[in-house]
């Protein structure tokens, strides 16, 4: 997932202590934009989760990620058609609501999400796979999701929120759906310089406070 527009690499920065250190083995790769066949197709579930491949494929992943300043990203996004994601959720980011809690880099492989009730929202969303757009996407308001670690253990989490918003974007990515595809209302979609000056827009996109100061909106 991309930060929505204003919220630049400077001021969304990667936590350095949680990522791996930068070696010669590393690279960056290049982000697959939506039409790409990789981005519609289902991932294949990552089926050694230990393996120097897998740790290896998550490096590459984490170098790309800080490269293009975004918080997440999803291994089908760098022409790799596997069930891993990427992501890191920024207190600047996240909302008051529960569960809506920021996050550290959080490797995730063979995630899984299961809704908790039927509620969602709308919010704007923007995604490194489709460059210079952002919607307005309906996504659930409260999810569980569980997912294996690099060294084998299960993890669990509760999210809220913009939270819970992000890691349903990722994954997503891993069943071949990208964010303009759960989109109902294509008012809502525009190229994110142009929409973020238009104030109405962006406040009948969106799930958050209605108030004029709200800091998305105004922005
Ligand atoms: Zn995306």
């Amino acid at each position: 997932m991309n930060p929505k527009p204003g919220n630049t690499r400077e001021n969304v920065p990667l936590d350095a202590g949680t990522i791996f250190r930068h070696s010669r083995h590393m690279a960056i790769l290049k982000i697959a934009r939506m039409g790409h066949p990789v981005l519609h197709q289902v991932a294949a579930k990552v089926t050694e989760p230990t393996s120097a491949d897998t740790a290896s494929v998550v490096r590459n992943m984490l170098e790309t990620l800080e490269d293009v300043g975004g918080l997440g990203l999803a291994a089908p996004q760098v022409h790799i058609s596997k069930r891993i994601v990427v992501f890191f959720l920024p207190a600047a980011r996240t909302g008051e609501g529960p569960n809506d809690s920021s996050e550290k880099l959080t490797v995730m492989i063979n995630p899984e999400i299961e809704p908790l009730g039927a509620e969602k929202e709308l919010d704007w969303e923007a995604c490194l796979s489709v460059p210079d757009l952002m919607g307005s996407v309906p996504r659930y308001t409260k999810i569980k999701y569980r997912w294996t670690n690099l060294d084998g253990t299960q993890s669990d989490r509760v999210a809220g929120g913009f939270h819970a918003r992000a890691v349903q974007h990722e994954c997503d990515h891993l069943d071949g759906i990208l964010y303009p595809m759960r989109m109902e209302d294509f008012k809502l979609f525009g190229y994110s310089k142009e929409t973020h000056m238009n104030y109405d827009l962006m406040r009948s996109g969106s799930a958050g406070p209605k108030d004029a100061t709200d800091e998305e909106a105004a922005a």
